[in-house]
């Protein structure tokens, strides 16, 4: 660090004003104001920032001009703006580049001056300008650079994003699609080229990853995985505290835990019976259970793949469409792959949805696409028929629960579940049931 000269005259009474009129504002009155007050203020905030940052760029990137890093010893604009304030040397070297950019860019950089896009806007419309496609003009450039400042105010950045790759339509709107297409190819190649993904075993009984896909699929996964977890969201912000069923719905499951089981769900039902079979590697996944343990057993059970697992997640495994369990008596031949005798039929899990429409833990709001049929009773373990009143619909997430927890299941006289919780969810193991609508069945 190093003393820092006096502001100049040029610039100290401007500055030092602003300065005073934000300390004029005590940080607690913001609480003190209308909701409505409150978002006016947080926008008025946000158009001040831009406004601060279109001059603090200007003043970087004219110190980097003037080579003023030199004269205090800084080898780089970047680390003498990390010696003056917040000792970031990356964050002073990404201002450098950012005031670069927006050199480049003489209208967006007083729109931004002005408070009228944010830096993130700026920034992008910078970044296209640069790659506008089809050699245009200094005006028609311009055109462009002034078309997307009209547009920023209206829309997101991922619109503006798009909006931009057929700006050539303000000077070209003949060629405008060609256009595009040009950089959306250009972008694909880019994407795949930058794609990676790897996955690792860390011995903990977890494994961990990381990947960078195209967009398309990126965001085709994105949505997936949000619908598969939907129902459960929105159960967590309306659940009733005090019933101990839904105090198990959730744990206050972090997003990102909850995310992850959706995906964990959504491989689950991967149709591995349907997907390529590559020499000498089966994509279908087998459960191997002994039948003790399928029944009520504590011997673990094992993935083809090899993992081991509890009891109690092989006997949900094992209760799951997608995945084959293959049932052991002791011996090294399976007793038999139980999918025809154990597993429900499509026209039975129909006839359950119409029973059940969802989900039948109770509080659950699941609908019957995110189900599994779960088998009720314990005689379909012993190879006994999978009668329609032997299951009933469960969403991934509570079929997780009512395995390990050992939740048990009753029929009422009406033909709809009971669930009991196990006595650590509640001593006194008290019957709930899911309260959902259900129209055309008999009154409990
Ligand atoms: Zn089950
Ligand atoms: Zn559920």
């Amino acid at each position: 660090m190093f003393e820092s000269s006096p502001l100049p005259t040029a610039v100290a009474p401007a500055l030092s004003a602003a300065a005073g009129a934000l300390d004029s504002i005590a940080l607690g009155s913001y609480a003190t104001l209308t909701q409505a007050g409150q978002i006016a203020a947080c926008e008025a905030l946000a158009r001040l920032e831009s406004r601060v940052k279109a001059h603090q760029l200007a003043a970087a990137h004219a110190a980097d001009a003037s080579e003023a890093a030199a004269t205090v010893g800084a080898t780089s604009t970047g680390a003498m703006l990390a010696n003056t304030f917040g000792g970031d040397p990356a964050a002073g070297n990404r201002l450098v580049k950012q005031a670069m950019k927006l050199e480049s860019v003489s209208a967006t950089q007083q729109a931004l001056a002005r408070g009228e896009v944010s830096l993130a806007q700026a920034e992008l419309i910078a970044d296209k300008l640069t790659a506008l496609p089809g050699g245009p003009t200094e005006a028609q450039r311009d055109g462009c650079e002034n078309q997307l400042l009209d547009d920023a105010p209206r829309m997101t950045l991922k619109d503006l994003s798009r909006r931009a790759d057929r700006i050539s339509d303000t000077f070209a709107p003949d060629k405008v699609d060609a256009h595009e297409n040009d950089i959306l190819i250009a972008r694909e190649a880019k994407a795949w080229a930058n794609s990676y993904w790897w996955i690792a075993d860390r011995r903990d009984g977890t494994y961990k990853g990381e990947f960078i896909i195209p967009e398309a699929q990126g965001e085709m996964l994105k949505n997936v995985l949000q619908a598969i977890n939907a129902p459960q969201i929105k159960m967590a912000a309306g659940k009733a505290v005090d019933d101990p069923a839904l105090a198990v719905l959730d744990d206050k499951p972090t997003y990102g835990q909850q995310m992850a089981s959706a995906f964990c769900t959504l491989i689950e039902h991967l149709p591995g019976d349907k997907l390529p079979q590559t020499a000498g590697v089966g994509t279908t996944v087998t459960v191997n259970i002994d039948l003790d343990s399928l029944i009520d057993g504590l011997k673990a059970g094992t993935v083809s793949t090899g993992c081991r697992i509890s009891a109690g997640e092989a006997r949900r495994m094992a209760c799951e469409q997608g995945l084959l369990p293959m049932v052991f008596n002791g011996g090294p031949l399976p007793l038999d792959c139980g999918r025809k005798e154990r597993c429900f039929t499509t026209a039975q899990r129909r006839a359950m949805g119409k029973r059940d429409g969802g989900c039948t833990f109770p509080g659950c709001d699941r609908p019957p696409s995110w189900c599994v049929g779960h088998h009720a009773r314990k005689r379909w373990a012993e190879g006994g028929t999978t009668d329609l009143v032997d299951g009933v619909l469960i969403c991934a997430h509570h079929h997780r629960i009512v395995h390990v927890q050992h939740w048990d299941i009753v029929f009422a006289e009406d033909g709809h579940p009971d669930y009991i919780p196990p006595a650590t969810v509640d001593p006194r193991r008290r019957p709930l049931r899911n309260a959902r609508f259900r129209p055309h069945t008999a009154a409990a």
